[in-house]
């Protein structure tokens, strides 16, 4: 039965790139200000997400890593507080299948934290022997979660992960897309014991400086605003596009539908020819699109691994997105 549910929380959790998506919507979802990732070996010795928001309840400990807790969590009795981002139960609890997972956590109301080890969903003392109830320490308001040694218990997707390299580069890509889509919110990624992060954006700067000072000079002044409401499609979408060629070695096409990054190929592929059409000299288009759809459009049963998101009207909306960067492109270059 463990085996199994390894097995399923491993097509879940498939690298840590996935494993940080999900952490930092939660951390998100938690109200928080400031997201600090840490990582050792490409997140497959370490990955640690800590956050200054609302914190778990000491009596929620035992159950969030079970699957399909949620509903079962108090801070959860009123289920319209839910509105963004997922609501599956899934993400800790798969994680915690697969590495060795901790949690620190203190809400502001509390004297101090507590630190609570899982294993396969549940709670687990920190030494043999020991007892597995969560024990009060020091601690600041907010939670840090902490998955360790990856896939320690799953040898053949262990091995499959040989590249921590491009596992961090994964990671720095997950987390300065988030840090770009929440501009309200300070986000730093750091390999562990080197003194200068690789990302780290202040809390309330603007989402363009955010995108240059993550994709450098390299996107310099070709940055144009886009902004829509469509009443009939009931969407409405904003973003930042490219509106010159530059240098930028690949294009960037970043996506956020109802604050998930997702992926959506009829939208890219509309975009992308749009660019080919119009600036064929900018082949390699800077594109980060903000779009809210009714959450009863979405189809948000999406598997975690899986990015692409199937929504309604796709055709029409895709057709709103185009037009309105078309005019945009066209008033900008003429
Ligand atoms: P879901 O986010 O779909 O509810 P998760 O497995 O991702 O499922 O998380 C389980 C629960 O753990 C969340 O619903 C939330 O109550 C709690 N939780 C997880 N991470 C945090 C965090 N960083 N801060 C506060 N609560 C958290
Ligand atoms: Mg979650």
């Amino acid at each position: 039965e463990s085996v199994i549910n390894r097995i399923a929380a491993g097509e879940i959790i498939n690298r840590p790139s996935n494993a940080l998506k999900e952490l930092i919507e939660n951390s998100l979802d938690a109200g928080a200000t400031s997201i600090t990732i840490s990582v050792k070996d490409g997140g497959i010795k370490l990955l640690q997400i800590q956050d200054n928001g609302h914190g778990i309840r000491t009596e929620d400990l035992p159950l969030v890593c079970e699957r399909f807790t949620t509903s079962k969590l108090k801070v959860y009795e009123d289920l319209s507080t839910i509105q963004t981002y997922g609501f599956r139960g899934e993400a800790l609890a798969s994680i915690s299948h697969v590495s060795h997972l901790s949690i620190i956590t203190k809400q502001a109301e509390s004297d101090c934290a507590y630190k609570a080890n899982y294993a396969d969903g549940k709670l687990v003392p920190a030494k043999p022997g020991g007892s597995s109830d969560p024990e009060p320490c020091a601690g600041n308001n907010g939670t840090v979660i902490t998955a360790e040694d990856l896939f320690y218990n799953i040898p053949s997707r262990k091995s499959a992960l040989k590249n921590t390299r491009d596992e961090y580069n994964r990671i720095f890509e997950v987390a300065s897309r988030y840090a770009i889509h929440n501009s309200g919110v300070a986000f730093t990624c750091r390999k562990m014991g080197t003194p200068k992060a690789d990302l780290s954006t202040q809390q309330g700067a603007s989402t363009i400086s955010n995108i240059r000072q993550i994709f450098g000079g390299k996107i310099g002044g070709s940055l144009v605003e886009i902004k829509h409401k469509d009443a009939d499609l009931e969407i409405s979408f904003s973003g930042h596009v490219s509106s010159a060629a530059h240098e930028m070695h690949k294009s960037v096409f970043l996506l956020f539908i109802n604050h998930r990054l997702v992926d959506n190929t009829p939208i890219k592929r509309a975009v992308e020819s749009l660019y080919s059409s119009i600036l064929p000299k900018a082949s390699r288009p800077f594109v980060y699109l903000d779009l809210r759809i009714k959450p009863e459009n979405v189809d948000v049963n999406v598997h975690p691994t899986k990015r692409e998101v199937r929504f309604l009207n796709e055709d029409r909306v895709t057709s709103a997105i185009v037009e309105c960067m078309h005019s945009k492109l066209v008033s900008t270059n003429s």
